[in-house]
């Protein structure tokens, strides 16, 4: 039986694997995918203390190789539910059913999508939505970004920089992204198309175009492209959690105290999928948080 067993090996996990690690308590991470989560899609950091910048990889290989020291790790293990006993929880994964004594949701945010022809369609063939996965087949070629928040301007800026020419589209008139990175974006002469949607994504086997709509003048127009990266926020990996009995907020982002306790004694929740300022330094404060409350009431 673990103390703790943490659903999710983001940063939020993988910092309450190292709390708890170190407060005595027998903790094991488990993910349906490999450590790092969104952060592996994340082309550079710059807002993670004591990093001016790192790559999202780099930045998890060095926290997945420090929580190795202090908890166990077991990758591409879907959980399928998490009930509770009177007094411990059962963990059912594709292996086998794990007890525990507490248990932590860190299960981030799945990315979100279109709803427009073309997208589903051309899939890995034109589609993307991760620039550090894929952008390296685009180099010299025109591809769009969507989305107007901090992960669609370092999309586009990552995309530049390695030398794949783009442009953003923003539905509204105004960026929701940082100004440092607004400012970068105005440096690089990334091109805005603003006020637009996607209405298409056009092409043969692969993108060759997309049709974009002005939401003020319903204007269209169809630009020629290689690629399109949907950069458009996530929705809460909270399904686990609410099955369990954990209540959620009206968008699905699990409720919790300040102790990072959810409404189901012994659940907690830590990252992403508590809503909030999905940052980086947050999740793994929030992981610390969670361990170090399990840690005072195991005493
Ligand atoms: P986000 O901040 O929620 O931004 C999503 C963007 O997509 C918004 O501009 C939104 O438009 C647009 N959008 C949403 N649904 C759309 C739709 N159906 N059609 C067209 N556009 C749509 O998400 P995010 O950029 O992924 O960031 C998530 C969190 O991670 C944020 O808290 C962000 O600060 C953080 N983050 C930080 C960094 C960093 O370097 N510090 C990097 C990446 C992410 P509206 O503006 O009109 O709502």
């Amino acid at each position: 039986m673990y103390d703790v067993v943490i659903i999710g090996a983001g940063p939020a996990g993988l910092t309450a694997g190292i709390y708890a690690g170190r407060a005595g308590l027998d903790a094991l991470i488990i993910d349906s995918k490999q450590v790092g989560g969104t952060v592996n899609n994340a082309p550079l950091i710059e807002n993670y203390p004591a990093f001016e910048a790192i790559e999202g990889m780099k930045l998890i290989e060095m926290m997945a190789s420090q929580t190795k020291k202090y908890a166990e790790i077991k990758e591409f293990t879907p959980v399928s539910e998490v009930s509770k006993t009177k007094d411990n929880f059962i963990i059912k994964t594709s292996d086998d059913d794990i007890e525990a004594k507490n248990v932590i949701f860190a299960t981030g945010t799945n990315v979100r999508s279109l709803d427009a022809p073309g997208i589903e369609e051309y899939a890995g063939r034109g589609v993307s939505y991760c620039a550090v996965c894929d952008g390296n087949f685009f180099v010299d070629k025109e591809v769009l970004v969507v989305g107007g928040g901090n992960s669609a301007a370092v999309e586009a800026l990552y995309l530049n920089r390695i030398g794949v020419k783009c442009s953003l589209v923003h539905r509204r008139d105004k960026l929701r992204c940082d100004a440092k990175l607004q400012k970068d974006l105005e440096d690089n002469n990334i091109k805005i198309y603003w006020n637009s949607e996607v209405k298409s994504v056009n092409g043969d086997i692969f993108v060759e175009s997309a049709t974009l709509i002005n939401n003020k003048t319903n204007e269209e127009i169809t630009v020629d492209i290689n690629g399109i990266f949907l950069s458009i926020g996530h929705d809460p990996n909270s399904q686990l959690a609410q099955s369990s009995g954990v209540e959620c907020n009206e968008y699905g982002y699990i409720i919790v105290d300040e102790n990072m306790a959810t409404s189901v004694e012994g659940a907690y929740a830590a990252g992403d999928v508590t809503g909030g300022i999905k940052q980086i330094t947050v999740a793994t404060a929030q992981g610390a948080i969670a361990s170090s409350d399990i840690q005072s009431k195991l005493m």
